[in-house]
């Protein structure tokens, strides 16, 4: 039985499905089981009070048959190479998804970001990149942010592998900061795509989004974006939460109100008219969408018979066990799958590529059509192929994804 608790074991069942249901060739299957290269390196560097500190850090790249690998970096406490594999595996298969020319890679530093200095941030990234370069560029492996890090870290690793070259590559790195060739649209692009595809699957079920109500875990990044996104079309916003705990408000909370009041506290907690409520509450909570925006292994089969949500929008990645996928399709939950929900920051950051490329800089309006654009046909391709195949849609998405990337290896073939 799979360990429900382990990214890695998850990851190769997914793949392992969608190999059976493509009878995929036995060789191809076993390639993408394996990453093509891990790197684990020790990133020593100097604290603010002048002790030593040294922190664990890996960036794992899975597969390039499409183009340059791809993924962000996370910075968390305990992050392992199972972990970090799992993530850029998905990666993988999100890109071919989306349709961008990119393979699948992750990164991640063992660290608290809370109990660091910027300096030491500053420093942690500088000497991490230094410590990676040469697997690094714009034609070979292109980070991102993730959990923890930022337009500013991006901005850092920019600055650090530009000072190595010699001259700037705007074009190493994407989710910059705008100044310095950071697309517009790129920091709200996960949340915006996420609800992209809700807004399909709306059309497909038959539900009503006006007034729908949404329950999101995670109010970093993706979960704010989501949140004022789906604020934005009519939904009702009933609970959030972030790592100290959660609020609950049957009335509706404002997201750029609840922002100001984490920004101004460190918690979405204790915000006025809502009652505090856990994480595993918010998971619980009655509402038509769920939507979470955290950390892998939240929905279990310990709690997946407790969700009431009728859909789910995985903006996390890997945030559902197989055990409690198969609970929620056969309580009638329409789940749409991370690999195909959350593809809208790394299509955003191909744009970025795009213009960094190109020297260009695209309006606002132009990144926000063609997101809304791609995220469609995504959307549309998943789910025509559920229907053909009479499948959820994350056996559908895995097949999609897995099956193209499965056809450039055949394409290219094996060398030598
Ligand atoms: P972030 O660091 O901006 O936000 C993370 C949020 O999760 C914070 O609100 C934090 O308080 C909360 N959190 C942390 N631990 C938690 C816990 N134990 N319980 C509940 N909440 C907790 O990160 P992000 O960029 O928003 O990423 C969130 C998820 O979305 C991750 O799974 C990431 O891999 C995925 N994702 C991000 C992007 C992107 O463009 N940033 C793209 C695709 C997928």
């Amino acid at each position: 039985m799979v360990n429900e608790h382990t990214p890695l074991t998850v990851a190769l069942a997914q793949l392992d499905l969608a190999a059976k249901k493509l009878h995929l060739d036995h060789g191809i299957h076993k390639i993408l089981s394996h990453p093509k290269r891990s790197i684990m390196v020790s990133i020593d560097i100097r604290m603010d009070d002048c002790s030593v500190g040294v922190f664990n850090g890996i960036r794992v790249q899975h597969w390039d048959v499409k183009g340059p690998f791809k993924g962000g970096i996370r910075y968390y406490p305990n992050i392992t190479v199972d972990e970090v594999t799992a993530l850029a595996m998905l990666m993988t298969w999100k890109c071919a998804i989306a349709d961008i020319p990119y393979g699948g890679a992750k990164g991640g530093v063992c660290c608290d970001t809370k109990k660091m200095s910027r300096g030491e941030l500053e420093r942690l990234t500088r000497r991490y990149v230094s410590l990676i370069a040469d697997y690094l560029g714009p034609q070979r492996d292109i980070p991102a942010p993730d959990m923890y890090t930022d337009a500013q870290t991006m901005a850092w690793i920019m600055d650090t592998y530009s000072q190595l070259k010699g001259y700037s590559i705007p074009e190493c790195v994407t989710g910059k900061p705008v100044d310095i060739g950071g697309s517009e649209g790129r920091t709200e692009a996960t949340g915006r795509g996420v609800v992209h595809c809700i807004k399909k699957a709306a059309e497909a079920t038959g539900l009503k989004l006006m007034n729908a109500t949404v329950a999101i875990q995670g109010f970093g990044n993706v979960g704010y974006h989501a949140a004022q996104a789906i604020h934005d079309v009519g939904g009702k916003v009933v609970a959030v939460s972030d790592s100290t705990g959660g609020i609950y408000c049957q009335n509706g909370l404002n997201p750029p109100q609840v922002l100001a009041h984490k920004e101004k506290t460190g918690s979405v907690q204790n915000f006025k008219g809502c009652t505090n409520i856990t994480n595993e509450e918010l998971l619980e909570a009655e509402c038509d969408i769920l939507i979470p925006a955290a950390l892998e292994n939240q929905i279990k089969r310990k709690n997946a018979n407790k969700i009431k949500a009728r859909m789910i929008a995985e903006a996390a990645n890997g945030p559902t066990t197989p055990e409690a996928d198969r609970i929620l399709h056969e309580k009638g939950a329409y789940l749409i799958p991370d690999i195909l929900a959350n593809c809208g920051g790394v299509t955003v950051s191909y744009f970025e590529w795009v213009q960094n490329l190109t020297r260009e800089h695209w309006p606002l309006e132009e990144v926000n059509r063609k997101l809304e654009s791609k995220m469609t046909q995504a959307f549309d391709d998943v789910y025509k192929l559920s229907q053909e195949e009479k499948s959820d849609m994350r056996t559908a998405a895995l097949m999609l994804g897995v099956g193209r990337v499965a056809h450039s290896i055949r394409t290219r073939g094996l060398w030598p």
